[in-house]
């Protein structure tokens, strides 16, 4: 049975996408099975993993509102080496439609549980929102993984997204937890930013990930050439670190 997580953080900006696309082809490059699911309709992760969603007959627009199946929607990014569960514009449309239908936060729950034997890593790239889009992520998953700048505001915005997520425990998914931050762009020569990440970690202890993800150029060139950091350079800083992240959850769900 695979794992799922979300990658969630109701920021804009902060790194969800870069984190799903590079954990995912991380995860991938130690042999683990992964269907990365893009839930934002911005479509970055679809791009960033090779698949051109504008040539996208099915998507998880589809999925949602069940005219398709994941088995269906899904493609194989050959260069990344994982499955991709779409997205375009079109999944903006899906917000609006879901609300006159029933079971709607459990929509993607229930599409998964078709191809959960498939995988041992579903990651979900959730919008910078809480919203119907991120509920359906928050209620089929077995996790949350926040990533987050080290920046004097970063845990007054955490307040929300933890409120969020034990409601949803509380309510809807009683398996969901945080399974930990994650800090990115991260930039030791920046005072503040290390005193951030010693009051992370004082805060939160071991739901703080070891890995740190450096701020890196070629994490933020990678997209442009429709590729995750990992597989356009896997010699970089950033790379490496999100092969090293990798390693630390699959160490991690052998714990869960
Ligand atoms: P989100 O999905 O939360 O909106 P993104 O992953 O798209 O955030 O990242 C926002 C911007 O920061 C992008 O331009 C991305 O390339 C860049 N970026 C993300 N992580 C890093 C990093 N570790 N080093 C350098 N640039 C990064
Ligand atoms: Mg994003």
């Amino acid at each position: 049975m695979a794992k799922i997580f979300c990658v969630a953080n109701q920021k804009g900006g902060v790194g969800k996408t870069t984190t799903t696309v590079n954990l995912a082809a991380g995860l991938a490059k130690v042999g683990q099975r992964v269907l990365m699911i893009d839930l934002d309709p911005q479509g970055n992760a679809t791009m960033g993993s090779g698949v051109d969603k504008r040539q996208l007959e099915l998507t998880v627009y589809d999925v949602l509102l069940e005219s398709a199946s994941v088995a269906e929607a899904r493609v194989r990014s050959e260069k990344c080496g994982y499955d991709v569960l779409g997205a375009n514009r079109e999944l903006a449309g899906a917000e609006v439609e879901l609300v006159e239908v029933e079971r709607r936060e459990r929509r993607l729950k229930l599409a998964l549980a078709e191809v959960d034997a498939q995988y041992d890593f579903v990651l979900i790239d959730c919008p910078p929102s809480l919203s119907m889009l991120t509920l359906n992520g928050l209620c089929c998953a077995h996790g949350v993984i926040v990533p987050m700048q080290c920046e004097y505001f970063a845990l007054e915005g955490l307040t929300d997204l933890v409120n969020t997520i034990k409601q949803v425990h509380a309510n809807l998914n009683k398996d969901l937890q945080i399974i930990g931050l994650l800090r990115v762009m991260f930039d030791p020569r920046i005072t503040l930013q290390t005193q951030v990440s010693e009051q992370l970690k004082e805060h939160f202890g071991d739901k703080v990930f070891n890995t740190v993800i450096p701020r890196n150029v070629r994490l933020a060139e990678a997209p442009s050439y429709g590729l995750p950091g990992v597989v356009f350079d896997p010699s970089s800083k950033g790379a490496q670190a999100f092969i090293a992240f990798a390693e630390e959850m699959v160490e991690r769900i052998r714990k869960m």
